[in-house]
């Protein structure tokens, strides 16, 4: 049986009785088989529990929004009696007594859980090598970094090992793995999809993302998702926005850097074009805070770190503070040095200072325009190892991620085309808050074009 790569194509498939949700199990389950020692794309995989749900649904009810969908989570999502690590030896053996909202509503809607993935420790990194437990491989070619920290998220679904995943996006964790690994990933809006029961990072920043092979596909997980659930107090309600009919788009000129490798910003090109080509009016903007994004975010993300880290002190639960990874320490102590009297001033007060001014130019610019096209990251995917040594070069991959999270708005990572060396590369749209289903619209015009087919890694 050829794995589905839509939702829709699932549920045809299930409902015409092309094929069962048992076999559907059988046929990721054998991926991951085939792959996973060689690939570390599943820390856990939860065959048991998935076959269970599948005979559930074989047996009843196939028409609710995502019966028969494999999903994975990334493994800072808490899942009730499935051992949960956040990629940390800290929670090794970590059994949690309750699941994340997202889970519960993901899998409410008829999702099959087939597993827990490989990240980055506590979502700190952009490669996916921060983890304790060994660094996950891009299977678009293995020499490669699946991008991070979601880094099984990307890999599970681009292998053909879950149709759709969940991961999280404090800085960039989902979009930019999506975009080194031919994905569709969404950054929602801060405060549209509840948090409850995902290990906090940095509590300003963190958002739910998903990932999968198409904008529909995302769209309806997003749908499914988002909504106050009572245990956020961040979510506000949300209403489903009339879709306009005439976009207007723009690209800042700041994006245009030193380091911006050119296949990329051929691509920026092509996308401004295919975009003219449908009638989509592009126009240059400006947008001057860029080049404090990266400053700025390693300033608030490790000051809140510091903070939620402050949970894991070895006696009430997990491991010894001993067990910490070096990412995980460096934050740390970057973050109480912010925060620290003397230095509060200094660092954080003034981050939080430029951090208004960067929303403003986003406010500014979303008086003239309905969303911006943005490079996801500056290169398409790195080599593993590149950016090791140096944690600052690694720092710089966020250069056009952390934006969204500063300013709270949505970000939609959309795959477009290959690098000579045969590499994914891919965009963004960001736009107002609230403003998701304009970029699904937009994200859906863009591929309908370019008659976009979705295809696995191996
Ligand atoms: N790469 C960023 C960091 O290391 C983003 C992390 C994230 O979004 N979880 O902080």
């Amino acid at each position: 049986m050829n794995i589905p790569l839509t939702i829709k194509e699932t549920q045809d498939g299930l409902k015409s009785k092309k094929f069962s949700a048992v076999e559907l199990v059988d046929a990721y389950l054998a991926q991951i088989k085939k792959y996973n020692s060689e690939y570390n794309v599943f820390l856990t995989v939860t065959e048991e529990l998935a076959y269970a749900k599948a005979k559930e649904i074989d047996r009843g009810d196939k028409t609710s929004h995502l019966a028969g969908v494999i999903v994975s989570y990334k493994d800072i999502f808490l899942t009730k009696g499935v051992r949960t690590t956040a990629g940390s030896k800290i929670l090794e053996s970590y059994i949690p007594p309750y699941s994340a909202t997202s889970v519960s509503r993901i899998e409410a809607a008829g999702a099959i859980p087939i597993g827990k993935l490989y990240c980055d420790a506590f979502a700190h990194g952009a490669s996916g090598e921060n983890s304790d437990f060994g660094r996950t491989l891009n299977p678009w070619g293995k020499e490669y970094v699946p991008g991070g920290s979601s880094s099984g998220s990307a890999a599970s679904v681009s292998a053909g090992m879950s149709l759709i995943s969940l991961g999280s996006d404090t800085g960039g964790s989902t979009r930019q793995p999506a975009n080194f690994c031919n994905l569709v990933g969404l950054k929602p809006t801060y405060g549209v999809i509840p948090r409850y029961g995902v290990i906090s990072m940095s509590s300003s920043l963190d958002t739910i993302g998903s990932f999968a092979h198409t904008v529909d596909d995302i769209e309806i997980m997003f749908d499914v998702m988002r909504g106050t659930d009572g245990y956020d107090s961040t979510v506000s309600n949300f209403k489903k926005p009339n879709i306009k009919n005439k976009f207007k788009l723009g690209i800042a000129k700041e994006y245009f850097i030193d380091g911006l490798d050119s296949e990329v910003e051929n691509m920026i090109n092509d996308v401004k074009k295919t975009y003219e080509k449908i009638g989509i009016e592009v126009v240059e903007l400006t947008l001057p805070h860029t080049k404090y994004m990266v400053p700025v975010y390693y300033i608030i993300q490790p000051a809140e770190v510091s903070s939620n880290l402050g949970r894991f002190d070895g006696i009430r639960y997990g491991s010894a503070r001993q067990s910490f990874g070096e990412e995980a320490k460096r934050r740390i102590m970057i973050g109480s040095y912010v925060l620290s009297a003397g230095y509060y001033d200094a660092y954080y007060e003034k981050a939080m200072k430029v951090r208004t001014k960067i929303i403003n130019d986003f406010d500014e610019a979303f008086k003239t325009v309905d969303a911006i096209i943005s490079p996801v990251s500056p290169t398409p995917a790195f080599k593993l190892g590149a950016n090791t040594s140096d944690p600052l070069k690694m720092y710089l991959e966020d250069i056009y991620t952390t934006t969204a999270n500063l300013v709270g708005i949505p970000g939609l990572a959309i795959p477009s085309t290959f690098s000579k060396s045969g590499l994914p590369i891919g965009f963004q749209l960001l736009g107002p808050r609230f403003s998701e289903h304009q970029l699904f619209e937009l994200g859906k015009k863009y591929h309908k074009e370019i008659d976009y087919k979705p295809k696995i890694a191996l």
